[in-house]
């Protein structure tokens, strides 16, 4: 299956290296990615994984996403960055994704759903039900309701899934997307994977959302920016599941490395390398 890498939108938010870290001074501006997958499938068209900022969002930033997100995370927010767009330059049309798979609810991951409404949205059912169902002020403030009432073609996906190198999986688009249960940032956060079949690279794609935030995070011992840290702790619904989770990530890529390339939705640093990685094998192949 052919995987193209793309950057949804770059947020911006203050404190430099505190939150991206390396040596910029910490009265720069951090940077932020929003990391998605378009897969080409052989029989269930193009698959979107994660959505970011659609064009209503580009359009009304704040009735959309809302004033505290975008004051804190100072979005540079371009039409020309939206799923639905680089999907066009791509040289498909929108409807030719059929079905689009979400780590996530949160304001960054789910704004381009209703740029392509006849898309089966696929979603753990708990994740479904923090963003219609709020149950504390934390999760009526992190889900915008706005950008869901449309009307997805939700597709909902509950536990009981079978193991996939020791997590749980639950089959999303025939055995090729795979939904990770990874709650802790969000009662039904989950990670996706990816089949890759690469004859020079992985088997598969992990793509963990926001289960951590900073490529050094996967490293034993672990580093992370200290804002970075307090942040991913301030915000996750169960911060304990959201450590234990983030450990097991770490394992995974210890143990598996070389058949399961992790990332996470917001290090630029991960994404440059897969993107990268995209531009050099399609430089290769002939037309
Ligand atoms: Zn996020």
């Amino acid at each position: 299956m052919k995987i193209h890498h793309l950057n949804l939108c770059t947020m911006c938010p203050v404190g430099g290296r505190l939150i991206s870290g390396g040596h910029r001074s910490i009265l720069d501006a951090g940077e932020m990615v929003v990391h998605a997958l378009l897969v080409e499938t052989a029989r269930e068209g193009l698959v979107l994984v994660d959505t970011g900022m659609g064009l209503e969002d580009v359009r009304a930033p704040v009735r959309r996403l809302g004033p505290g997100f975008v004051a804190l995370s100072r979005p540079r927010l371009r039409e020309e960055d939206t799923a639905v767009r680089q999907v066009e330059r791509l040289g498909f049309k929108r409807d030719d994704v059929r079905h689009i798979v979400v780590t996530h609810l949160d304001v960054d991951h789910a704004g381009g759903i209703a740029d392509f409404p006849d898309a089966k949205v696929h979603v753990h059912r708990r994740e479904h039900a923090a963003a219609m169902y709020p149950s504390t002020l934390s999760e009526r403030n992190r889900y915008r309701k706005v950008q869901l009432a449309h009307g997805p073609k939700w597709e909902l996906h509950d536990d009981g899934g079978d193991s996939w190198f020791g997590f749980e999986s639950l089959k999303v688009v025939a055995d090729d997307v795979l939904l990770v249960p990874l709650p802790g940032h969000t009662r039904g956060h989950s990670a996706i994977a990816v089949r890759a079949d690469d004859p020079v690279g992985p088997d598969w794609l992990l793509h963990c959302g926001d289960g951590y935030f900073f490529h050094l995070e996967k490293d034993d011992p672990e580093c992370c920016p200290p804002m970075l840290r307090k942040f991913q702790a301030t915000i996750a619904v169960d911060d304990a599941a959201r450590r234990a989770n983030a450990e097991r990530i770490r394992e995974l890529h210890r143990q598996h490395g070389r058949t399961v390339r992790v990332f996470s939705a917001h290090c630029p640093h991960e994404y440059r390398a897969l993107a990268e990685t995209e531009r050099d094998r399609s430089g290769r192949l002939p037309d």
